[in-house]
């Protein structure tokens, strides 16, 4: 069998980048970082996660925290579920284990929003615990590695890359294995010209000795993104606005954004929201604010009504369910990316 010997934790500690939550065992903050960096690039995270860390320093007070607390720290970072599940975690941490994080891997598993690849990571690295963490970067190494011509990302190929990982980790120290293979994804192994004459794997490697870096890994095809329409409505009525917050089940639960109609075709640059006036005459319509904005699931194709006119021109019912707010407060709330884009055109 094809081994990878633990020269890699040697080339780690040479060449491994320094990350703040690299100098760290404490289980709370290798968990933070490794939830922010789930689909976050590393320069983009590092700010959030110490911003994250100065408001919430400990598992306990993440536990305290009210949820539009912890929603706006977590502004800008997007997939909010994330910050969710952080804070029903942190509960469950404080209830069940007394505030400390569970060492066993099968108990991180059933903590909210921790999968296998950040049971793994918060695992090893904290506790040596001996589990590989397979994220992206990794299934793309392993496949090239071993040469395995399966789809990544599928659970066939996920079980049969980590049972080959986990064999590898035997001779191995499980956190710098770990982090030596994470780092080589994102550093040497990358998607398009791996650095092979840097790799430390690069004598056993059977897509360097066959040339196959171009072709392996296999993926499944993604499903291409929905297109949505969406129409939004900002009133500005002498210095104040309406928002709303997003629906429990709905993309970005529990984020604020201005109120809004989805339609199922584009509006063609109609008005839906004249109804919303009492007399239309008196109102002023600015020039509409057109944005697109993707998903991994959605391409939005947002506009954004805007409309200067009297409170007491508003029709009472349109308001029912809005929160009133004064623009100058507007940037309190937390709001998801899109809203945000708005927001920076608006102010
Ligand atoms: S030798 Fe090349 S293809 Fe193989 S793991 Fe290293 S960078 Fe990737």
């Amino acid at each position: 069998m094809t081994r990878m010997k633990c020269f890699i934790e040697a080339w780690y500690c040479e060449n491994a980048r320094k990350l703040p939550w690299r100098d760290t065992l404490d289980p709370y903050k290798i968990w933070v970082s490794e939830i922010i960096l789930q689909q976050t690039r590393v320069e983009q995270g590092i700010p959030f996660y110490y911003n994250f860390i100065t408001k919430f320093p400990t598992v306990q007070s993440l536990a305290a925290a009210e949820e539009d607390e912890v929603l706006k720290v977590w502004q800008g970072l997007g997939y909010y579920s994330r910050a969710r599940n952080m804070m029903k975690a942190a509960r469950v941490i404080m209830e069940t284990y007394e505030g400390n994080f569970p060492k066993n891997i099968d108990e991180l598993k059933r903590l909210p929003g921790i999968g296998n690849y950040t049971a793994a990571a918060v695992g090893s690295f904290a506790f040596n615990a001996r589990m590989p963490a397979i994220d992206g970067n990794v299934r793309r190494v392993a496949a090239r590695f071993y040469g395995l011509h399966d789809s990544i990302g599928t659970p066939k190929s996920d079980s049969q890359i980590e049972e080959k990982l986990f064999k590898q980790m035997e001779a191995c120290e499980p956190s710098l294995f770990n982090q030596a293979m994470i780092e080589i994804g994102a550093m040497i192994c990358k998607p398009q010209n791996p650095k092979c004459d840097e790799c430390p794997l690069q004598n056993s490697c059977i897509a360097k000795l066959h040339d196959l870096q171009r072709i392996l890994p296999l993926k499944k095809e993604r499903k291409a993104p929905k297109t949505v329409f969406l129409d939004y409505i900002f009133l500005e009525c002498e210095g104040i606005t309406w928002i709303e917050k997003r629906p429990e089940n709905s993309t970005w639960k529990g984020l604020y954004e201005f109120p809004n109609i989805q339609q199922s075709q584009e509006t063609q640059r109609k008005n839906p929201f004249h109804d919303w006036f009492l007399k239309p005459d008196e109102t002023e319509i600015k020039e509409p604010l057109q944005l697109k904005h993707q998903l991994s699931h959605q391409t939005i194709f947002a506009t954004l009504w805007q409309f200067s006119c009297k409170e007491a021109n508003i029709v009472e019912e349109k308001k029912e369910g809005k929160l009133k707010v004064k623009l100058s407060e507007l940037q309190e709330f937390p709001v998801h990316k899109l809203m945000y884009r708005f927001i920076t055109e608006l102010i």
